[in-house]
């Protein structure tokens, strides 16, 4: 019935690059007139249009997501023998920069109804590493998981309780919001990622810190560059190279003109898969006052394989995020107490099957995705 239809995309970059080619053709083309390719004008343009955004004083522009994340715990100075807590069910680089700075990562359970950190499970894991001694309770890394901002509120007042440096890993929510404040503002400091995939993304990789410290940004800066001082070969601080490049921040700009248009129609698509899937399957939890950038719609499913499957052979792709919790990754085993310990977590990478999810799917192209859905699970 489905064959013949065009391939549905999971991400159409292309259709995005049609639209706004000749903004985007002009942002490249000024990079390639000026040369600047490190460190020009068009980075701190976008820093500053960043920052205004989020509604925050500081945006420093980094390498990409990952490194954001890894500059955000090198400026805490977080080493070994500290314990940094993260959900399991998340990306590996929410984990990996904790190693990376010699830290020990303590995996949490994540909440059943929206899979972001569940706070209870967190605060267990705090007192218990307390009471065990062997390693110092620093940072709580939060996942804005497919585009919904934690609890942060919940999140501070335990992050100030513990004395824990609190930092959003919104590399899949930068757009979001929660009550009048948007992503970038909701915690002490939140690394965003450029990965074209993301909400908002640029043609290759790219990264930024948000902050409202003065002080952190300073320092987020100078790790960027080599740990510089005020001199450029005045060396005061580890650090490494990590830079936004010239010609992404430039395609950013470009973006960031539609990206609150796109952001609507993010919304009204999961609106309508919400509307017609929300019977047979298990829809995205929403919260009242939190809005969620749509990076992914995750449906919740038993027969997720065979409904998958289906999908394929009608010309839709689908994803799995993510298909193993950190917990039970091989190089993160010994950080974990195995299959089991963390249950929903486990549960969730079992059920969870992540659909086409861009601003530019058609309404027919809903239909399509969701009729092929019901009659895989109605039909058997
Ligand atoms: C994409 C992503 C990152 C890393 O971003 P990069 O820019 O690819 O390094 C980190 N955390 C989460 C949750 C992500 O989805």
């Amino acid at each position: 019935m489905t064959e013949g239809l065009p391939k549905i995309e999971f991400d159409d970059l292309k259709a995005q690059y049609k639209q706004l080619k000749s903004e985007i053709d002009g942002r490249i083309a000024a990079v390639l007139e000026h040369g600047r390719f490190i460190g020009g004008p068009e980075v701190g343009e976008f820093e500053r249009a960043l920052a205004t955004y989020a509604g925050v004083e500081h945006a420093v522009g980094v390498a990409n997501g990952t490194d954001a994340l890894h500059i955000a715990l090198m400026a805490e100075n977080i080493g070994e023998a500290d314990a940094v807590f993260v959900p399991s069910f998340t990306f590996t680089a929410t984990a990996e920069v904790i190693l990376s700075c010699g830290a020990t990562p303590v995996f949490c359970e994540v909440d059943a109804r929206d899979f972001n950190i569940g706070c209870d499970d967190l605060e267990r894991r705090i007192q218990e590493t307390l009471k065990s001694g062997t390693l110092k309770p620093k940072a709580i890394i939060a996942v804005d998981l497919f585009g919904l901002p934690a609890d942060y509120a919940r999140l501070e007042k335990i992050a100030d309780q513990y004395g824990l440096f609190l930092l959003a890993d919104s590399a899949q929510s930068f757009g979001g919001g929660y009550g009048a404040g948007r992503v970038g503002s909701l915690a002490p400091a939140t690394a965003a990622s450029f990965f074209p995939a993301k909400p908002l993304g640029c043609y290759g990789d790219g990264g930024a810190l948000l902050t409202d410290d003065g002080a952190r940004a300073e320092i987020y800066r100078s790790i960027g560059a080599h740990g510089k001082g005020s001199a450029k070969y005045d060396i005061v601080r580890l650090g490494k190279n990590s830079r936004l490049d010239t010609i992404q921040a430039g395609i950013l700009l470009a973006k960031l003109q539609v990206f609150d248009a796109e952001l609507d129609v993010r919304e009204k698509t999961a609106t309508l898969y919400d509307e017609r899937l929300h019977d047979i399957v298990e829809t995205p939890f929403r919260h009242n006052d939190r809005q969620s950038a749509w990076a992914q719609y995750a449906i919740l499913l038993d027969n997720r394989d065979a409904v998958a499957e289906r999908l394929s052979i009608a010309g839709i792709p689908t994803a799995i995020y993510y298909p193993l919790p950190m917990h039970l990754q091989s190089a993160y085993t010994e950080f974990g107490d195995g299959q089991g310990s963390l249950p929903v977590s486990e549960t969730l990478s079992r059920r969870i099957l992540n659909l086409p999810m861009h601003p530019y799917l058609a309404a027919g192209d809903i239909d399509r995705i969701c009729t092929v859905i019901r009659d895989a699970i109605d039909g058997g």
